[in-house]
């Protein structure tokens, strides 16, 4: 039989109130992995009664913001020490290469410490207004419960991206991941019990969206939502804190552009595209799955991506020599597969891969695919695909290729390639899109913000910036006049 995992709530496991568990398999080989509990809107009112209990609690809220500040440094200490445990039970449960996780864990320490420094930074302003006689000034305060819902494709890293930022300026959490990726997000509660925090505030639910995850939604305890996941469920739960006067932090799909025009480095251009889409196996939200390149350079670049994408060694994540494992599950691998056929269907050419294949070990993976003849309004151009799926389509001029890029109903990211100074900053200032890189793909740090434009999300993420997601200001007005107060109603001449 397999190991069971139960909730995490105010600081100890706790099984489900149902009794009921599900299972987590391996995506390379579908062997079992563990059992998770499959949380109700019972576990979850649980926990989040927990949550205000911490929030409430002296030991939390009257802690003092340097030494939250410690905490989370010391946090980020044990997921350093733990990054080795870390990066296997992700890769186990999300099929994710291990040397892609093992790089994610050790960045993870730097997100708590960037938080923690900021921890004792966050200051109110006084403001000059016209009256001398009043002292008027800000305060940044916590929010209360946050809930935070995770997907599968980067479990911890997108979970700190919430959590470090909440923490820092005093909240407390209820977390719900994936049901695909249950482990880590528990093993994280574990540790920021070790780390010192007080019970209760951080909290972690196990168990499937439309349950546990509309729950935590629903739940009319929560002071906000972060959530990172498809727009589809991002735009029902703004709905649903719309409607409640709560904040939430979106970030979602993408389709983003990665452009190459005649006067790149095409080598290393290729290598940005090839990256920009088969990393991770293109399952990530800032996938650079829209490939444009200038007419001088593009059937050079197509030659040398579809080369590449040809030479990637598939197979088992945990190979220290494999460059692309399985999707996260079948039902991924099965959309990806679906949507490459809609693009045979549509008229697309597909000049590599195409296929989805067990890996050797009965899992769902899916070949390296490069797409050419295709045009920016095919379905297979215009929705996400979360597969290592790339369409390749030639511009002539930028212009043209400003154009193409910026119509999607998404605005995530997007890469440019080009040795032209002036170009370079031309381009990012025209495209539509919350992150753009130029000369490089995928670069990110917990200090620099990002933001989704368009169907992308809505709010900050990382650096200081993200700090206002998780606090709400207040404004204080003091009289320091001894004078009477006036009577409001003998009008002064
Ligand atoms: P979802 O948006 O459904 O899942 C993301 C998270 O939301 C998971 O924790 C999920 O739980 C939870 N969830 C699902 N339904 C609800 C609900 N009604 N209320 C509250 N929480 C809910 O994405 P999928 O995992 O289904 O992936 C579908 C597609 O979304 C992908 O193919 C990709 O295109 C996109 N996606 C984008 C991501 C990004 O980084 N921007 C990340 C993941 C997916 P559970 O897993 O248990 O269903």
């Amino acid at each position: 039989m397999t190991e069971r995992r139960d909730h995490f709530i105010g600081g100890q496991y706790v099984p489900p109130t149902s009794g009921e568990y599900f299972v987590s398999t391996n995506p390379a080989n579908q062997e079992a992995l563990y059992e998770a509990a499959r949380g109700t809107a019972e576990d979850v009112d649980r926990a989040v009664r927990s949550a205000q209990q911490a929030f409430d609690n002296p030991l939390w809220r009257d802690l003092s913001q340097t030494k939250r500040g410690h905490l989370l440094r010391r946090l980020g200490d044990l997921i350093g020490e733990n990054a080795e445990e870390l990066a296997r039970m992700e890769t186990l449960d999300n099929g994710k290469l291990l040397r892609e996780m093992r790089g994610q864990m050790a960045t993870l320490p730097e997100y708590y410490r960037y938080y923690a420094g900021l921890a004792d930074k966050v200051e109110g302003r006084v403001i000059p207004t016209s009256d001398r006689r009043v002292l008027n000034y800000t305060m940044r305060e916590p929010l209360g419960v946050v809930g935070a819902i995770t997907p599968w494709n980067s479990p911890l890293t997108l979970t700190t991206s919430k959590l470090a930022p909440a923490l820092c300026v005093g909240n407390t959490m209820v977390i719900k991941p994936s049901e695909y990726t249950s482990a880590t997000v528990l093993r994280l509660a574990e540790l920021v019990m070790e780390a010192g925090f007080p019970e209760g505030v951080v909290n972690a639910v196990t168990g499937f969206g439309p349950e546990a995850g509309q729950a935590l939604v629903d739940h009319p305890g929560l002071a906000k939502i972060s959530f990172t996941g498809s727009t589809a469920t991002g735009s029902r739960i703004a709905s649903t804190t719309a409607g409640r006067f709560i904040g939430s932090t979106l970030e979602l799909g993408g389709k983003s552009p990665n452009i190459v025009f005649d006067d790149a480095d095409v080598a290393n251009a290729a290598m940005g595209v090839v990256a920009g889409i088969f990393a991770a196996a293109g399952q990530t939200c800032i996938a650079g799955s829209r490939v444009f390149a200038q007419r001088g350079v593009y059937d050079e670049l197509l030659e040398r991506v579809s080369n590449r994408a040809q030479s990637i060694v598939v197979g088992d994540p945990l190979a220290e020599d494999t460059e692309l494992g399985p999707l996260a599950f079948g039902d991924q691998r099965d959309k990806v597969a679906g949507y490459v056929d809609l693009g045979r269907s549509e008229g697309a050419r597909v000049l590599t891969g195409g296929e989805a294949t067990d890996g050797g070990l009965g899992g769902f993976f899916y070949q390296p695919t490069v797409l050419v003849d295709v045009t920016n309004d095919m379905r297979v151009v215009r929705e996400e695909i979360f597969g290592p799926v790339a369409a390749v389509m030639p511009f002539d001029t930028e212009d043209e290729v400003v154009a193409l890029a910026n119509d999607t109903d998404y605005g995530l990211a997007a890469g440019v390639w080009t040795t032209g100074l002036a170009r370079a900053h031309r381009m990012a200032d025209r495209l539509d899109a919350g992150t753009i890189w130029v000369n490089t793909y995928r670069a990110m740090s917990p200090m620099s913000p990002r933001q989704g434009f368009k169907s992308s999300g809505v709010g900050v993420e990382h650096g200081q910036e993200t700090l206002n997601e998780y606090t709400r200001l207040k404004s204080v007005w003091i009289n320091t006049s001894e004078d009477p107060v006036a009577d409001p109603f003998v009008m002064r001449s």
